[in-house]
């Protein structure tokens, strides 16, 4: 043993351990589901790493959780027998924040408890969340394979600081104790805690394990015997028939493995059997994470191997407009060993992704097809700008995203995007070739341009398009079921104006060549040409661009990124 030392947090810690304990409060017995599922991830990195070495085993065989509590101590311990923490690794994991998308997330928080509980459990900060409950938390660890010695002890009341003790620990894994706040009774007891594992964690893939109890007839209660007992189901859930699990089950499971505390909006389940051989369990959130335009996100799918875990974040098995879709993929045609670079250019990789695209799609459809259209309409507005990318990203399945799009437009001149493109189509005008479209910075701005006049007249529907991302969309999205996508502001717009040209005499053709010269020569230097146009019915005048040319809008997009 060594003297104890003392460190001090990194300064978000401090920031965010105050934040999560108000925000959280109302969540308070997460705090065993964080962590139950950091024990659950060391067992698997154990499992996963004993594969290629033995030895890491120390010759204990059963891996698993164990949760116990004292009454008069007023402690509830929770331990594993996994992979451990080297002390570096503990200084490194617990005290600092790793990830540097911490300032954005801290920036991202709302002050409103509901919406920053969410929040803070989709960023991951399990750990400090036993400070929702303990004034005092206590973790002894010692990394597998290496030596009794080197065992490490880390306490902390949660305030500004932390000391660091080498201590002797005989066996292998971490083992961490919190001490009770004063109001937190509650969790000393054997059937509350149970209770919170078979929410939270029954499908933890290990036996979780608690201390039997007994009816202790001169005592006129239960008490608590020396026996261990599993409390979980401890099966995968994903390899579970379907028939066999509720929506509570697998929603359950979504809270698990994603963090969230909003139930999924839909889950698609599937065993595969024959050249290929994988269950894939994928979800769709209500709710968009705070990080979906992070560059650094998490992605959203677990790697497992024959049921043993791989690695998270397996980017390779969703493309990125899909990165928003969380659950598990479990291959029995990937070796144990697979890597992220092996992931890359891997044809099982290759097919499992392709069916599993295929799947979330056909899923989407099936909802957006479906008689109440609100669930569609909850994910379209948390995802919708995401499904545009897929447009461009997802050559493959092009016209099937095009299907699932969604826009604002002039039939009800609403902000939201409900309208789809055959929606569009099926109520053309007689003789309508195009599916008319304008973009611009706002909703309001679109809805109010002078360019719509006459299509209002004629009762032409325009789609309003005012997303970021849809100047891109619509410049590489020409056509949907044999319609051109047209925007109403380039010049190429012949059909109305030749229809309107062979109406007037020829005297007012005239005319009109005069003042368009005139008004030529006073604006000559700013313009490229100026014309007589037909579309407008109210204003005097108005901006097109050439044909070829850049958008107005696209043209300020590229000027804002100092273009
Ligand atoms: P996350 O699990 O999202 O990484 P946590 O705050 O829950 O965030 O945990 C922080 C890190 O601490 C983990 O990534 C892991 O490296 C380490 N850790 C926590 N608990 C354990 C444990 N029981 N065994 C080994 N390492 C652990
Ligand atoms: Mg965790």
């Amino acid at each position: 043993m060594s003297a104890a030392e003392t460190h001090a947090f990194q300064t978000e810690v401090n920031q965010l351990l105050k934040l999560m304990i108000h925000a959280l409060y109302s969540n308070k017995e997460i705090f065993l589901r964080e962590l139950v599922s950091n024990a659950s991830d060391a067992l698997d990195k154990l499992r996963f790493q004993a594969v290629s070495d033995d030895s890491l085993n120390e010759g204990e065989d059963e891996l698993a959780i164990s949760i116990d509590f004292d009454k008069s101590a007023r402690t509830v311990t929770i331990s594993d027998n996994g992979i451990g923490m080297t002390r570096d690794e503990v200084i490194a994991n617990i005290g600092t924040i790793a990830n540097s998308g911490t300032k954005k997330f801290l920036e991202s928080l709302t002050g409103d408890q509901a919406k920053d509980s969410n929040l803070i459990g989709q960023f991951g900060v399990g750990f400090y969340s036993s400070f929702i409950v303990a004034d005092e938390v206590a973790l002894e660890t010692r990394k597998a394979g290496t030596d009794a010695a080197e065992g490490t002890r880390w306490v902390s009341k949660g305030e500004g600081e932390y000391t660091l003790e080498t201590v002797e620990k005989a066996a292998k894994g971490t083992s961490i104790t919190l001490h009770l706040k004063e109001d937190m009774d509650e969790f000393l007891d054997n059937f509350r805690l149970k209770n919170i594992i078979t929410t939270y964690s029954d499908h933890i893939n290990f036996p979780i394990q608690m201390k039997k109890t007994e009816w202790d007839e001169e005592a006129k209660e239960e008490k608590v015997t020396d026996d261990w007992e599993k409390v979980n189901k401890a099966t995968a859930l994903w390899t579970q028939p379907k028939s066999e699990l509720s929506d509570e089950d697998y929603t359950n499971f979504y809270q698990t493995i994603s963090h969230d505390f909003n139930e999924p909006l839909t889950h698609i389940h599937n065993k595969v059997e024959g050249t290929l051989e994988y269950t894939s369990l994928l979800y769709i959130p209500k709710q968009a994470p705070f990080d979906l335009y992070d560059r650094e996100r998490r992605y959203g799918l677990k790697l497992y191997v024959k049921r043993v875990f791989i690695m998270d974040d397996a980017e390779h098995l969703m493309p990125t407009y899909l990165r928003f879709v969380r659950g598990v993929i479990d291959s029995a045609d990937l070796p144990l060993n697979v890597s992220r670079e092996i992931l890359q250019s891997n044809k099982v990789v290759d097919k499992i992704r392709a069916a599993s695209v295929k799947r979330v799609l056909d899923q989407l459809g099936k909802m957006a097809k479906a008689e109440e259209q609100d669930d569609y309409n909850t994910f379209w507005d948390q995802f919708g700008q995401v499904m545009k990318e897929g447009v461009v990203e997802d050559f493959a399945n092009k016209d099937k995203i095009a299907a699932l799009l969604r826009f604002a437009s002039t039939q009800d001149d609403k902000a939201e995007q409900r309208i789809s493109l055959q929606e569009y189509i099926d109520r053309m005008q007689e003789g309508q070739e195009a599916i008319y479209f304008i973009v611009a910075d706002t909703h309001a701005a679109a809805k109010g341009s002078p360019h719509l006049e006459m299509f209002r007249k004629k009762g032409i529907e325009v789609l309003l398009l005012s997303d970021r991302i849809d100047e891109w969309l619509v410049s590489h999205l020409h056509e949907f079921e044999g319609k051109q996508l047209k925007s109403i502001t380039s010049a190429d717009l012949k059909e109305f104006e030749d229809e309107a040209e062979a109406e007037l005499s020829e005297e007012d053709k005239k005319a009109r060549e005069a003042l368009t010269e005139k008004v030529k020569k006073a604006i000559e230097e700013n313009v490229s040409d100026v014309k007589i146009t037909h579309r407008l019915t109210d204003s005097p005048a108005c901006v097109v661009n050439a044909e070829g040319d850049m958008s107005a809008h696209m043209a300020r997009m590229m000027e804002q990124l100092g273009q």
